[in-house]
């Protein structure tokens, strides 16, 4: 097969996502998910050539599941694999791109472990299993949050005491930011425009959800903050809500710290508001039927989201369009007009024939003639990882 091929591994606590990126074709040969890694329900998923495939792997780890994967993604590469593009969730201030990894890069997104305990340790995993079958294969970070270490101060700082943010890293990191690498860069291509000479709002929305504001392909502000709860309403996380919120739960009803932390993460946004699901095509469907919790969380999602768009202008000099993109953007007219219909004053007016017919992985303009552009474009976090890990490995 020719071009080379990079593997594409996001790892978490107990699952490894995987997917071969071969630089020449759309398609990826293969990719699946190790999941319940540590269980004896553990299981490995794959698809190839279009067909499904699953296998047991009963109690195995990180690195035993990787080692029956491996074969499988070898074969299909012809035996070669260029090298490895791991996701890492949080690289602080540390890292402001991707990188190779090496004894040095390791230490550095260990020491970010604070900032994200859950996922920094998932993603140094995969690292070691990778690590521990191929030593020689290089292997590159890609972070969530380096596309945002180009905010401005006046983004990133919380009005807070100035040692919370210089002796604890107290500040605004923002995440989903090789999303929004990529889909800028396809907006501009699209649009026909340079990327380095273009200024786009994007809304990531899928089951954790945000915008970002990008200028000549740089991120000068987002609405995910320090943790990736701040902002939007989503699946399960609330977003923004009142910082007195803590105190106030904590005092009126004794509730700890873990009970306020699940509750914000787990038990609201559109799960919270609709008493009924976190999938938007369930609450979409519950909406039709008159379900007045659906009716309620689509409505704060959609004019939140207007909101933070509307908020985020602020941060740019010009606007050649707005974007979106994840499973709700990619796919729901209705989100993207309920949406629309609450940013008149940016001159974004949507076209309903186009908006019905943007879905399922389709890109291209919706707006009206006379609107500023409106694109849905499809992500691609696998491909943008192994374009960032070929970058480096071309060095
Ligand atoms: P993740 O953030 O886990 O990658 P996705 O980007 O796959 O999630 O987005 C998942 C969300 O996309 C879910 O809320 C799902 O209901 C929604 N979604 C997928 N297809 C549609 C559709 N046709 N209409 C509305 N929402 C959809």
């Amino acid at each position: 097969m020719a071009g080379r091929h990079i593997l594409v591994i996001n790892a978490g606590s107990s699952s490894l996502k995987f997917a071969l990126v071969n630089e020449q074709q759309e398609q990826f040969p293969i990719q699946g998910l190790a999941e319940r890694l540590g269980s004896n329900e553990a299981m490995l998923h794959w698809q190839q050539d279009g067909e499904k495939h699953s296998r047991t792997i009963s109690n195995a780890t990180h690195t035993e599941a990787l080692a029956q994967l491996l074969p499988l993604v070898e074969a299909v590469a012809g035996g070669k694999i260029s090298g490895v593009g791991h996701r890492v969730v949080h690289g602080g201030e540390d890292f402001t791109a991707a990188c190779l990894i090496d004894s040095k890069a390791l230490t550095a997104i260990n020491a970010n472990t604070p900032l994200a305990p859950l996922h920094n340790p998932a993603n140094l995993q995969g690292i070691a299993a990778v690590t521990a079958l191929y030593p020689d294969l290089p292997q590159v970070a890609v972070f969530d949050t380096a596309f945002h270490q180009t905010m401005p101060a006046k983004a990133y700082r919380y009005a807070l005491p100035e040692a919370l943010y210089r002796e604890h890293g107290v500040r605004r990191y923002g995440f989903h930011g090789t999303s929004h690498q990529y889909v800028s860069t396809q907006a501009a291509k699209l649009a026909d425009l340079a990327t380095n000479n273009s200024s786009w709002l994007i809304a990531h929305l899928g089951n954790g959800c945000s915008t970002c504001a990008v200028l000549n392909g740089h991120s000068v502000d987002t609405s995910m903050g320090m943790t990736p709860l701040e902002g939007l309403v989503m699946g399960t996380r609330s977003g923004d809500v009142d910082p007195n919120l803590h105190g106030h739960l904590a005092r009126t009803l004794g509730w700890s710290l873990s009970d306020i932390d699940r509750m914000l993460n787990q038990d609201s946004g559109l799960l919270g508001l609709s008493g009924l699901s976190n999938d938007m095509r369930q609450l979409e469907a519950a909406r039709s039927d008159g379900h007045p919790g659906a009716t309620l969380a689509i409505d704060v999602f959609c004019y939140r989201l207007a909101k933070s768009l509307a908020a985020l202008s602020c941060a740019l000099p010009d606007l050649d369009g707005l974007v979106f993109t994840g499973g709700i953007g990619e796919n729901s007219e209705l989100i993207r007009a309920k949406t629309v219909a609450q940013l008149g004053l940016l001159n974004l007016h949507i076209n309903n024939d186009a908006n019905a017919n943007c879905v399922r992985g389709k890109s291209g303009p919706i707006h009206q003639s006379g609107s500023r552009r409106i694109l849905v474009v499809p992500t691609n976090e696998e491909r943008q990882i192994a374009i960032e890990a070929l970058a480096l490995l071309n060095e």
